[in-house]
């Protein structure tokens, strides 16, 4: 298979248009076989359930080419699971997590010469979605819905090496107790896009949202977990029922375990301890660990031992050894590299 012509290192985070899409369609309470299409486009009837009342939900998730030249993706089945999840607390029909991974695995195999070639650090990004599709005007869940995948690649996260981040405390609330905020659903990004745009215009990358009903705990930023290095090396992370249950983060959570032999702890994590912590991580598909240097609570500047300019130790091994799994220069855990071929 030829690949397509593309400056893969200097590729950016955007979408780029490849050749197949996946797409299934639920209707009278079934999901039809699902196929794949050239079609990149989707009409919707102006009042359909999506555009009215939100009923969308996500994943992301990369393919990539390893070490052996084999084209895989990372933990598929996770993603999957998580979506079942997110489709019912949406009242939407779950698309299994078995046909997922089977779509997936189209759609990859479909765009085989997008996938980006081993070393250069760019990925193809996987993007599976779900809608309400047909007319809805009082609340109610729609009847008919379609999943579906595209995939665009994408270039590596850091350019030049990972530059350390400095977030702020945000006086905007993510996800009330017992909402939505365990879930992958547009509804949680429309609502943190004021407040990151006002972060960045005030010279941010990012924001800590805290728990809306002490406002004393850390949860997470918009579209990353929090991994704290305490100062005599073992890992913590938040826990709470409102957080959205990061693959990478329990991934990065079984490797400081099971590779490195760190203590690791989930449990609630009160921001006035921050400034305890040796090094500071957010956890995520996208860049798998980005370093946090600092972190402003309201003019009050937290600053992490590891520094503004590089990522901190315990931070770096554990950015090293799951890269290495991932890329299979480290043996996996059973089940975590899909082959897709
Ligand atoms: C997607 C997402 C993450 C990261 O999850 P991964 O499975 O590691 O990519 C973290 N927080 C939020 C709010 C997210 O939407």
């Amino acid at each position: 298979m030829e690949k397509k012509n593309i400056d893969w290192s200097n590729l950016g985070f955007g979408y780029i248009q490849t050749e197949l899409r996946y797409v299934s369609c639920y209707k009278e309470g079934a999901w039809d076989e699902g196929t794949l299409t050239g079609d990149a486009n989707v009409v919707l009837n102006e009042c359909a359930g999506v555009l009215q009342y939100a009923q969308t939900i996500f994943e992301g998730l990369k393919a990539y080419t390893t070490d052996d030249g084999h084209i895989v993706a990372f933990r598929p089945d996770l993603n999957g699971e998580r979506m079942e999840a997110s489709a019912r607390r949406l009242e939407m029909p779950v698309f299994s997590k078995e046909r997922f991974v089977d779509a997936v695995t189209k759609v990859v195999s479909a765009n085989a010469a997008y996938v980006p070639p081993y070393g250069s650090g760019a990925t193809l990004y996987i993007r599976p979605y779900m809608f309400g599709v047909n007319s809805v005007i009082g609340v109610k869940p729609a009847e008919e819905y379609q999943f579906r995948i595209f995939c665009t690649p994408v270039g590596p996260y850091f350019k030049g090496g990972a530059r350390p981040l400095t977030i702020c405390v945000s006086d905007f609330d993510r996800a009330a107790p017992h909402g939505t905020g365990n879930i992958k659903a547009g509804l949680n990004y429309a609502m943190s896009l004021h407040p990151i745009v006002k972060a960045h215009r005030e010279g941010f990358d990012e924001n800590l949202y805290l728990d809306p009903g002490t406002r004393t705990k850390v949860e997470e930023t918009g579209g990353a977990n929090f991994l704290f290095v305490t100062k005599d090396g073992g890992i913590v992370t938040p826990k709470s029922d409102s957080i959205l249950p990061s693959i990478t983060r329990r991934s990065l959570m079984h490797v400081a375990r099971e590779y490195l032999n760190l203590k690791v702890e989930e449990r609630e994590v009160y921001l006035e301890e921050v400034k305890d912590f040796a090094e500071c991580g957010l956890c995520g598909t996208a860049a798998v660990i980005s370093p946090v240097g600092k972190i402003v609570d309201h003019g009050r500047e937290i600053c992490l031992p590891s520094g503004m300019t590089e990522m901190g130790p315990v931070t770096r091994k554990l950015y090293d050894t799951l890269t290495g799994i991932q890329m299979g220069r480290i043996e996996a855990p059973r089940g975590w590299i899909h082959v897709i071929e």
